[in-house]
């Protein structure tokens, strides 16, 4: 990846996240995972996945499941950058004149599978996957999951189905962000070692650093990792990335923010001033 696509794709993520902090508001949304997953979603609309606003109609696209419903914003974000979404319909989040919701539905363009009931849109996304390649279509299918939601079993179910099948044109992006709503996943259910799980379960896998645009590519660009294996790509991201204040706080997971605070958290994004937030000032739900 040259230096200038590089730049291009972080400037891309910030506008994205400055997006997702003007969703915030008016009712809120997930902000710290939505935050967390904003370069995976920029990285992979814009390099990986052959999916734009004039081919969502064609069965041979590519196709991304986000499972993580909670973290919509991003992809309203992202579609809003590559021309899926108009860009003036991001400030209808959380109306009655739109249907961008807290959870993906599929009224919205681009948006291929409702979600938000966590643990589902794996089995969706291999069932998918399994379709493409007995039509024998060379198209590709990503689904992204949260790490909590890999406590839930069909996830498993889903990976033994995929391996029988060397679903090889499937790849599983986790975003672990070592957080599950308002608790740290190795303090609940301990997912690790992760990457050893995905291969006693028959998948290639590699850890990537999710803020990583070079070292996204060069995972990506190598996928399948193992032919007739699903592809796993554990990537290692911080919640709330790009909002200091937000990073890593456990508190900071759904909030419902003021006008006053969404423009001094958009300022903190920027780098300039912090935002100063209390934990009064914030509706955690
Ligand atoms: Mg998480």
């Amino acid at each position: 990846m040259n230096h200038e696509t590089m730049q291009h794709l972080q400037a891309m993520a910030i506008r994205v996240r400055e997006s997702i902090i003007r969703m915030a508001t008016n009712g809120g949304c997930f902000i710290g995972a939505s935050l967390s997953c904003t370069d995976l979603v920029v990285y992979l609309y814009t390099r990986f996945l052959n999916v734009n606003k004039d081919n969502l109609e064609d069965p041979q696209r590519d196709y991304l499941f986000l499972s993580k419903g909670h973290d919509v914003p991003a992809l309203y974000g992202t579609f809003a950058e590559i021309g899926i979404l108009e860009k003036d319909r991001l400030r209808n989040h959380l109306t009655a004149r739109d249907d961008l919701y807290l959870h993906p539905n599929r009224n919205v363009p681009g948006i291929e599978f409702h979600a938000g009931s966590l643990g589902h849109l794996l089995s969706v996304a291999t069932g998918v996957a399994l379709d493409c390649r007995l039509r024998g279509q060379g198209n590709r299918v990503v689904v992204i999951t949260g790490d909590g939601e890999l406590d839930e079993g069909s996830n498993w179910e889903a990976c033994l189905i995929a391996a029988a099948q060397k679903l090889d044109n499937l790849v599983i992006v986790v975003d672990r962000n070592a957080f599950q709503a308002n608790v740290e996943t190795e303090a609940l259910i301990p997912l690790e070692p992760l990457g050893d799980k995905f291969e006693a379960f028959g998948a290639g896998v590699r850890r990537v650093d999710g803020h990583d645009f070079a070292g996204m590519d060069a995972a990506f660009s190598a996928v399948p990792f193992c032919g007739g294996k699903p592809s796993v790509v554990i990537a290692d991201t911080v919640r709330g990335r790009g909002v200091p204040s937000i990073e890593r706080r456990a508190d900071r997971w759904f909030c419902d923010f003021t006008a006053d605070e969404v423009e001094a958290l958009v300022r903190e994004l920027h780098g300039e001033a912090g935002a100063e937030l209390t934990s009064e000032t914030l509706i955690v739900r």
